[in-house]
């Protein structure tokens, strides 16, 4: 390959002739006569060429314009036809690889269908067909990768006609490893039964719901659930201020005070926590929750501990939670009971689905983008190729 023959970066071409104009104009054929790619035998003739115009890679800012001589080949020896295969250039297609993988990298990095059909001389609906197909093509990359050791599974809204969706996300990796439309076991349980390497799967950290524990349990029968931090937290929360609102309607409708109550106690100043005081003084039942609930969620934001504390602070964890089945927290004590063994996993581990939620940002915002999407398999197949993907596509 000569030095003006690489500049084009098209294996096997040669150039001819340059003409540089607003637009570049690149006459090249191929450099020799090809075997046949039948038979292997090198006696072939030309049959006839034909003339081939794509356009290319822009160069500064001006747009290259190939003209290619591809020859049609007749083999002597098995009487067989074929055109010169050139690499980087698919039949029938008017541009290039390059150029094709260049107007959606363009795209995808935020660049309009109006400015690129001005830029790249190509109308806006074919910059919307070479996206789809780049978008199709990362994600056939993606077909082959196994189950995620460490999976993250949350819901999240999809549309109002078809209702939620799951996600499931590579924590290890932090990758989108697939989203699935429905949030039932029914509507899942085709995807699910035919995943596979599911058996690999050590752990999976989701919130409190019973239908995705019993997903869990049922189809990933190795995987340990760790409960989600911050939706237990949340649970207590909750709980908690339901009490309030039992014990005091008047005071739970108070801004100052809910912003005391909710706040975790290390966050206080001396007045606040005084004043904090002064309030439960009147309530001594809501003063002796606010406490177990405080110390509670001090247990609960502990992680990397070593399996011999982990020992002592479950002794401390059933201590509050009995003691929350004597008082009106009744069923919050229910439910930490059910799901002691998730909760106790959280300490041992910093995983959390902090990252699936962020994925659910992201995916808010492309849904938003695109105005919304009717079809769930293309809104999926957009999620994996913006938040699954981590490669390179393979020039041609
Ligand atoms: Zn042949």
């Amino acid at each position: 390959m000569s030095c003006t023959d690489s500049i084009l970066g098209i294996e096997g071409l040669e150039v001819q002739r340059v003409d540089r104009g607003p637009i570049i104009h690149v006459w090249a054929k191929p450099k020799r006569r090809l075997d046949c790619i039948y038979c292997l035998q090198s006696p072939v003739r030309i049959k006839a060429t034909h003339d081939r115009t794509l356009k290319h890679t822009r160069q500064g800012n001006q747009l290259m314009v190939l003209h290619v001589r591809v020859p049609k080949y007749h083999c002597l020896n098995c009487d067989r036809y074929f055109r010169h295969p050139i690499q980087g250039i698919r039949p029938r297609h008017r541009a290039t690889e390059c150029f094709r993988l260049e107007v959606f990298e363009a795209h995808d990095g935020g660049v309009s269908q109006r400015k690129l059909s001005v830029t790249h001389q190509i109308g806006s609906a074919t910059v919307e067909r070479w996206y789809q197909y780049h978008v199709k093509k990362r994600v056939s990359e993606l077909s082959g990768r196994s189950c995620p050791l460490i999976l993250g599974i949350d819901e999240h809204f999809f549309s109002r006609k078809q209702g939620y969706a799951t996600t499931l996300v590579d924590l290890r990796n932090h990758k989108v490893f697939d989203v699935v439309l429905g949030r039932s076991e029914p509507s899942l349980r085709r995807y699910l039964t035919r995943l596979q390497g599911r058996e690999r799967v050590q752990f999976v950290v989701m919130d409190l719901s019973e239908t995705y524990r019993q997903i869990v349990q049922k189809y990933f029968p190795n995987a340990k659930i760790i409960s989600d931090r911050f939706h237990v937290v949340r649970l207590v929360n909750h709980h908690f201020l339901k009490l309030w609102q039992q014990q005091d309607p008047v005071g739970r409708k108070n801004r100052g005070l809910l912003s005391l109550m909710r706040r975790h106690r290390w966050r206080l100043s001396e007045e606040q926590k005084i004043n904090l005081g002064k309030y439960l003084d009147q309530y001594p039942i809501l003063r002796s929750l606010y406490f177990a609930k405080q110390q509670l969620n001090t247990l609960l934001l502990v992680k990397h501990v070593r399996a011999k504390h982990a020992k002592k602070k479950l002794i401390k964890l059933t201590q509050l939670i009995s003691q929350f089945a004597q008082s009106p927290a009744k069923t919050l004590a229910e439910t930490l009971q059910s799901w002691l063994e998730p909760i106790v996993r959280m300490w041992r581990f910093s995983k959390s689905n902090g990252i699936t939620e962020g994925f659910h940002t992201k995916m808010e915002m492309m849904s938003r983008r695109a105005f919304g999407f009717r079809n769930f398999e293309n809104y999926r197949l957009r999620v994996l190729a913006h938040c699954g993907w981590n490669g390179v596509i393979n020039r041609v």
